[in-house]
């Protein structure tokens, strides 16, 4: 019983090079689907409004300020201008507190700008910077919002852990600013970016070959640069670069060959931000209906549901719940803990997953301290890490399979005496779940074939979206 649980998954969450071309193919299909019409694809291909990426050569004292998952980052830095780049950065991170992700608009920017002055106050104490003029400061949103410039963009919707009502709709550089004032802090926001466009220009500033800009963290989001001329939906005035950040909010694709579970559906059904007909699908009881509705189903943000931090954790928990509900392999346990909602977190999976110790003495004691699961048999935290390995390896052959279609939309999948294209990933599901990195780039390389390998290079961008609302805010305010 219990191994028929494990078998059915391992079979629901294949990913075979032949369906992993599929998703990158239909990918970049999305890709152009986006740039052509507003609203032409679930993948929005958003205007990023940035044309001009950093270069090394600009100078001077600029502010970051990240707003991403569950922390966010306040830093300062100073640029040196031509090769001496970063000469200094001061950073400071600050956990929200939970209760202001779904408070409301005015509560949560009032703290992150208290928050801010004071990290001002204490960086230019005894300095004489302060009243002279207004600080510049790029500012990272990693949320879906809709820019008509490069310091401005009304929030479309909240995701990951974030649900403030009043907020949405509303300039998220207004409110900011409205909230820096009030705490008479002066200071002007010169770039609304997200973490992925951040993570790009922070790559970008120390190597010109760098094409995309890619987040796995709590969430998962990428951004590339792309020709002006091949985005048909823009209107106005193209640029004298030619180019344009595009922020792809790729975390809601979708694609009929994505292998989505029976606990991938339950977890979408019951997320702060379900698929807008999943309660009609579980109200429907034909089967008939049900198997085409489970086709045409729009699951919202389905592809970072199966590929970012915030949910691989949770996915293993429900796997977990029903080995135990169905097999009885943990014995009489009390199921609290197991049925708690993301209770399981993807660190925890992450550490039993990487478990080199022969008896699994690591697998036994998270299972007990977290899930009050005690007494496993060797077979059973064996059978544990095996589902964690299913989960873990069709997220990062997914991603790996997302990177493959941007490569593909840029004319960078094939010939290798092309340009070198390096894609840049930050984020602590990349940085911290090693086994999910190397299988990402063993796929990327495996989809890719040995000769074009050779021109892709993947870089961990060690916290570029901070770095990177500075650089460009620097680059906004310098190159004109
Ligand atoms: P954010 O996405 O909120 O900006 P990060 O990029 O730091 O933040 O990513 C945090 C996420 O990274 C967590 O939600 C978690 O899922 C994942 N993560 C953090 N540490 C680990 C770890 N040791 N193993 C696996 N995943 C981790
Ligand atoms: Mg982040």
């Amino acid at each position: 019983m219990a191994e028929q649980v494990v078998a059915d998954l391992r079979e629901k969450c294949a990913t075979p090079p032949s369906l992993l071309c599929d998703v990158a193919a239909a990918m970049a299909d999305e890709m152009c689907a986006g740039l052509g019409k507003e609203g032409g694809s679930r993948v929005q291909m958003l205007l990023s409004y940035v044309d001009k990426l950093p270069t090394g050569r600009e100078e001077g004292l600029f502010y970051g300020l990240d707003l991403g998952g569950t922390n966010f980052r306040v830093l300062k830095v100073q640029l040196g201008g031509n090769d001496k780049h970063v000469i200094s950065c001061e950073s400071r991170e600050v956990a929200i507190p939970p209760h202001l992700m779904s408070g409301s608009s005015s509560e949560l920017f009032g703290f992150i700008a208290s928050e801010l002055a004071k990290f001002v106050a204490d960086e230019e104490k005894g300095t004489s910077l302060s009243n002279e003029k207004t600080r510049k400061l790029g500012f990272t949103f990693s949320f879906p919002v809709r820019q008509r410039s490069v310091a401005s963009g009304t929030l479309v919707k909240w995701t990951k852990a974030f649900s403030i009502e009043d907020a949405v709709g509303k300039d998220v550089v207004a409110e900011l600013q409205t909230a820096m004032q009030k705490q008479g802090l002066d200071m002007h926001v010169a770039a609304l970016i997200n973490d992925a466009v951040g993570t790009l220009a922070g790559a970008r500033y120390y190597d010109e070959d760098v094409v995309a800009g890619v987040i796995f963290g709590t969430g998962t989001n990428a951004a590339y640069v792309e020709k002006a001329n091949a985005i048909p939906k823009w209107e106005g005035e193209l640029p004298n670069s030619g180019e344009m950040v595009i922020n792809m909010e790729w975390g809601n694709f979708y694609s009929c060959h994505l292998p989505v579970t029976e606990y991938d559906q339950a977890l979408d059904s019951e997320s702060l931000n379900p698929g807008e007909q999943a309660s009609l699908f579980y109200s429907l009881p034909v089967l008939a209906v049900e198997h085409w509705l489970n086709h045409i189903l729009w699951f919202f943000q389905i592809y970072e549901k199966l590929t970012s931090g915030m949910y691989l954790g949770e996915i293993v928990r429900r796997v977990l719940l029903k080995l135990s509900l169905q097999s009885g392999i943990f014995g009489e346990i009390d199921h609290t803990k197991l049925k708690t909602h993301f209770h399981l977190r993807t660190p925890h999976i992450s550490a039993m997953h990487h478990d080199d110790t022969p008896n699994l003495k690591i697998v036994e004691e998270k299972l007990e301290e977290i899930l009050e699961i005690a007494s496993t048999s060797l077979e059973t935290r064996k059978m544990v890490v095996e589902i964690c390995d299913i989960v873990a390896r069709r997220a990062a052959r997914l991603a790996a399979a997302g990177l493959a279609g941007i490569l593909k939309k840029l004319g960078r999948d094939g010939c290798v005496d092309k340009h070198r294209s390096v894609i840049a990933i930050d984020g602590g599901l990349f940085e911290h779940y090693a086994k999910f990195s190397k299988c990402l780039e063993a796929t990327l390389y495996e989809l890719l074939g040995e000769q074009s390998s050779k021109s892709v290079v993947i870089k961990h961008a060690d916290d570029g979206s901070g770095i990177g609302a500075a650089l460009i805010a620097a680059s906004q305010s310098q190159c004109r």
